[in-house]
C-alpha cells in the first residue's frame, strides 16, 4: 500500500467485549454518535473475549456496514486486561480511548477528554465522582484498595478510577514495550508519568448482563496490582520475622531464667499452643507472600504469548 494513501487515524477506541450481545447496538449508537463530534478518521476496536453469547455475531453485523469498525476475536476468555492489551497493540490513533463495553462509561464523556489531550495532557483519566448501581461491599472493597495500593507503591495511582481514559500515541508505544505477563494497565499509566488530567463522571449501572469479574478475579487483579508495582509486603515479611525473632529471644531468655534460676517452669499447654499456632499462621502467610512474587517471575520466565487471536480484520501494526 502506498504510505501517502494511508490516513492518519485520529482517534482509536479500544472495547473490551465479554458477553454483552444485549448491549452492542446501543453501544455502537452511542459511541459513534459521540466520536463523530471529534473526527471522521476514527475506528473502533471491538476485542471480544471469549464470549459465550451472541456477542461476535453482533460485532460482525457492525463489521459488515460500517469499515471503520474493527474486531479482534480472542480464541477463549483471557480477561480485561489482556483484551485491552490486545487493543492497544493493533491500535492506529493518535489519540486512544479505552471504554468499558457494558456503558458504564459514559462514551459522551469522550469529547472532553479529547479536548483535555488537545490542550496538551498525553493521559486524560475519568474519575468516578459517583458509582451508581454497585453493591457496597463492591464500592468499600475498591475504595480500600486504592488506598492500600497507594500507600504501598511509590507511584501515583489515581484513586476512584477505572481503566476509562484516553492517552497518546506515545503512551501507547511505551506500553507495547511493557510485556509483563500480568497487567495491570492502570498502574503501567500512572507509572509512565507524562502529563496527567482529569475529568469527572458518573458511573452508570449496567443496563444488562452480569459484571464479568466475580470476586476471585478481582482478588487476582487485586494482587497483580500490588506485586507488578511494589516490593513492600516482601520488606513487611522482614521486618516481621526480625520482631518476631527478638520477641522469641526474650522469651527464651526468660524461659531459661526461670527454670534455672528461679526453679520455676511454668506448667503451660495453653502458652505453647498459642505460640505454636501464631508462629504457623506467621510463616504460612510469609511463604504465600513470597509465592506470589515468584508466581510472576514463573509466569514472565515462561512468556508464553498473552493472548491468542483466533480472527480479526485489523492488520499488525505491533
Ligand atoms: N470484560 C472482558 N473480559 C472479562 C471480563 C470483562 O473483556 O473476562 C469486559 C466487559 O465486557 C466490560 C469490561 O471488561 O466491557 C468491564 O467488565 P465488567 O463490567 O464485568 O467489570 P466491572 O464494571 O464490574 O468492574
Ligand atoms: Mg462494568
Amino acid at each position: 500500500m502506498d504510505p501517502k494513501n494511508k490516513q492518519t487515524i485520529e482517534l482509536s477506541v479500544i472495547i473490551p467485549i465479554y458477553n454483552e450481545e444485549k448491549i452492542i447496538p446501543d453501544l455502537y449508537r452511542r459511541l459513534q454518535e459521540s466520536v463523530s463530534h471529534i473526527t471522521e478518521r476514527y475506528e473502533l476496536i471491538f476485542v471480544n473475549d471469549g464470549s459465550s453469547d451472541g456477542s461476535l455475531s453482533e460485532l460482525l453485523k457492525l463489521v459488515e456496514q460500517d469499515p471503520r469498525v474493527r474486531y479482534i476475536n480472542f480464541s477463549r476468555n483471557f480477561g480485561h486486561q489482556i483484551a485491552v492489551t490486545a487493543g492497544l497493540d493493533h491500535c492506529r490513533g493518535q489519540a486512544v480511548v479505552i471504554i468499558d463495553g457494558d456503558l458504564q462509561d459514559p462514551p459522551e464523556l469522550i469529547p472532553e477528554m479529547y479536548r483535555k489531550h488537545l490542550e496538551g495532557y498525553e493521559v486524560v483519566y475519568a474519575r468516578r465522582a459517583e458509582r451508581k448501581g454497585e453493591s457496597f461491599l463492591k464500592k468499600v472493597t475498591a475504595k480500600w484498595f486504592y488506598r492500600i495500593l497507594r500507600k504501598l507503591t511509590s507511584i501515583d495511582i489515581p484513586v476512584d478510577t477505572g481503566d476509562f481514559r484516553l492517552i497518546d500515541q506515545k503512551i501507547v508505544r511505551y506500553l507495547r514495550r511493557m510485556p509483563e505477563q500480568n497487567k495491570f494497565l492502570r498502574g503501567q499509566i500512572a507509572w509512565l508519568g507524562f502529563r496527567q488530567t482529569e475529568v469527572l463522571f458518573t458511573r452508570d449501572k449496567r443496563k444488562y448482563g452480569t459484571s464479568g469479574y466475580s470476586w476471585s478475579k478481582m482478588l487476582q487483579f487485586a494482587m497483580d496490582g500490588i506485586t507488578g508495582f511494589s516490593d513492600k509486603p516482601l520488606r513487611m515479611v522482614t521486618k516481621l520475622g526480625f520482631a518476631i525473632s527478638l520477641f522469641s529471644f526474650c522469651i527464651i531468655l526468660y524461659a531459661m531464667y526461670a527454670h534455672f534460676i528461679l526453679h520455676r517452669t511454668i506448667t503451660g499447654w495453653t502458652s505453647l499452643i498459642i505460640s505454636s499456632a501464631f508462629l504457623g499462621g506467621v510463616q504460612l502467610l510469609s511463604i504465600g507472600i513470597i509465592g506470589e512474587y515468584i508466581s510472576r517471575i514463573n509466569r514472565n520466565v515462561i512468556n508464553r504469548p498473552l493472548y491468542i487471536i483466533e480472527k480479526t480484520n485489523v492488520e499488525d501494526t505491533a
